[in-house]
């Protein structure tokens, strides 16, 4: 079974990792290596995450099935499919247009109904659907957006690499209690580029 070794605790998440199809996330010259524990090219100098980061981003986040959930960077769409098996519903934002479409065709093409996809700059969050019990943020910014913060649901976990670009950053998890936010380092990860808009 693909990524049954992976070193996760989470057994719901790699149950949900060996199901998913990987290889449709990918552009077909690099198919064959859809099952291999690497990061792969999605086209517009954009990555589909290392199998194991996503699994461990997800693990971090401690999904539950009635949880609502925003995806900054929904790239191939692969790391949004994990989340919608999990929660209840995904919102996923993406900046580069074609990659949302392709990911959106991808999703619906494989039957999950409960992502609302957009195309913007992730920065700003999605408001009208906030709070949200978890957010991930699959590029890497070098502080934690605001509005993200402000988002996040009393009690929601938050996952994101935070560092300079081009260069290894921190995974952090960050928790909301009441107005507090507690900050746990969670190891050296290395993301594309949190990108803004306009
Ligand atoms: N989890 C994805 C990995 C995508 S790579 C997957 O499994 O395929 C990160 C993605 O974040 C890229 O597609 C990039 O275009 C996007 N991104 C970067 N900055 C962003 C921003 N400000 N708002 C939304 N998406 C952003």
């Amino acid at each position: 079974m693909p990524f049954a070794d992976l070193e996760l605790t989470d057994q719901r998440v790699k149950a949900v990792l060996c199901k998913i199809p990987r290889d449709q996330f990918v552009p077909e010259e690099y198919r064959s290596y859809a099952y291999e524990n690497i990061p792969l090219p999605i086209g517009y100098g954009q990555t589909i995450s290392q199998p194991y980061i996503g699994g461990l981003m997800t693990e971090l986040l401690s999904l539950k099935p009635t949880d609502r959930v925003l995806e900054i960077g929904t790239g191939s769409g692969y790391q949004t499919a994990v989340l919608a098996e999990l929660a209840a519903q995904v919102y996923t934002i993406e900046t580069i247009e074609p990659l949302a479409k392709s990911a959106q065709e991808i999703l619906t093409r494989l039957g999950y109904d409960n992502i609302s996809f957009r195309v913007a700059d992730g920065y700003f969050g999605w408001e009208e659907a906030s709070p949200f019990d978890a957010i991930l943020i699959a590029a890497a910014a070098e502080e934690v957006p605001p509005p993200l913060k402000k988002q996040l649901a009393n009690g929601g976990r938050m996952v994101l690499p935070i560092g300079a670009p081009g260069k290894t950053q921190t995974l952090w998890r960050i928790i909301k209690q009441n107005d507090r936010f507690i900050e746990e380092n969670k190891g050296l990860v290395r993301f594309v580029p949190f990108t803004r808009r306009g």
